[in-house]
């Protein structure tokens, strides 16, 4: 199957990124969002990371008009009808996600094979819902999308071949490395990411350390190139929370429990960079802790 047209629900942080990555490598893109704010903010995203990529002689301004000349946005979800791959990456929330395949299916055609850039959501169970089980499959990139090199492919248990091998495909042109993971609650990345970052949540709510000396003990003293807070803070608040909550709900074990204080934290809307308060205040340069 010759993917040539793809469509990206969602133009959130992870959203811009897939785009950006899709048209630099060729591909025709159409990216869907419900708030036109938000199609403006992806547009101005992937322009200043292709400017700084054309600075950095990775890539030409001939490279960087062409990927911009590629993509185009849309308010309107049937406009993704006449793709033959659809990377959802919308609000990690399953409600959201059902009812954005629930409105898609109509408009789709029948190769369309339709893919879900959920961090920890069951692609089994968002599968199931659609007309093509067999066609649908985990897409899962990692934050920042134009520098990370990994994709994780997560079949379904109805996951056909040429589903799998057409999403490979894909990822090696992109440049990036595909790792296969079983469809088991947040798969391997966020599996062992999660609870790690979660603990160190623990670690600040019981007072063992506070945000600069959790960072910088991971950082000095592990060899992390960021702190878990400062990552948790790249990554959203919210975005944990919810791998968390799915771990919990999905593995029925208590060492899973969301931390409070990151409970806390998405509750005051402090979800990190992306509303600039979250560990860490980034209306202040450098950004100051908030604990
Ligand atoms: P985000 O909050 O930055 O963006 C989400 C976007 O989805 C927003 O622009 C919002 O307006 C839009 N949206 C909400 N409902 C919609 C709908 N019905 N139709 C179209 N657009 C809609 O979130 P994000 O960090 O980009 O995460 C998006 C997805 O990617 C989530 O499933 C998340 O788990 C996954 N993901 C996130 C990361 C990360 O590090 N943030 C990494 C890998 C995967």
């Amino acid at each position: 199957m010759d993917i040539q047209k793809i469509g990206i629900v969602g133009a959130g942080q992870m959203g811009n990124g897939i785009a950006h990555v899709c048209a630099l490598a060729g591909y025709d893109v159409i990216l869907n969002d419900i708030s036109q704010d938000s199609l403006d903010a992806a547009m101005t995203t992937v322009r200043k990371n292709l400017e700084r990529q054309v600075s950095r002689e990775k890539i030409t301004q001939a490279d960087q008009d062409a990927t911009l000349g590629r993509i185009s946005t849309t308010l309107r979800l049937p406009d993704l009808g006449a793709t033959d791959l659809v990377i959802e990456a919308a609000t990690e929330r399953e409600t959201v996600k059902q009812a954005i395949f629930e409105d898609l299916l109509p408009h789709l055609q029948p190769h369309t094979i339709l893919t879900s850039n959920t961090s920890s959501i069951s692609i089994t169970r968002l599968a199931s819902r659609t007309d093509r089980p067999e066609k649908f499959m985990g897409f899962h990139f990692m934050n920042p999308v134009p520098i990370m090199k990994l994709v994780e492919l997560i079949r379904g248990i109805a996951t056909d071949e040429p589903t799998f091998s057409a999403c490979r495909k894909v990822v090696e042109r992109l440049g990036k490395t595909a790792a296969t993971a079983e469809d088991f609650p947040a798969f391997i990345v966020n599996r062992i990411l999660m609870p790690m970052i979660n603990e160190a949540v623990y670690t600040l709510y019981e007072g063992v350390g506070n945000v600069k000396s959790i960072d910088e003990s991971m950082k000095l003293g592990a060899n992390h190139p960021m702190g878990p807070l400062e990552l948790a803070d790249f990554i959203g608040l919210d975005t944990c929370l919810a791998i968390m909550n799915v771990l919990h709900d999905g593995l029925a074990d208590t060492k899973y429990r969301p931390c409070p204080l990151l409970t806390k934290y998405v509750e005051a809307g402090w979800l990190g960079r992306k509303t600039e308060r979250g560990f860490y205040d980034y209306r202040q340069n450098p950004p100051v802790p908030t604990r």
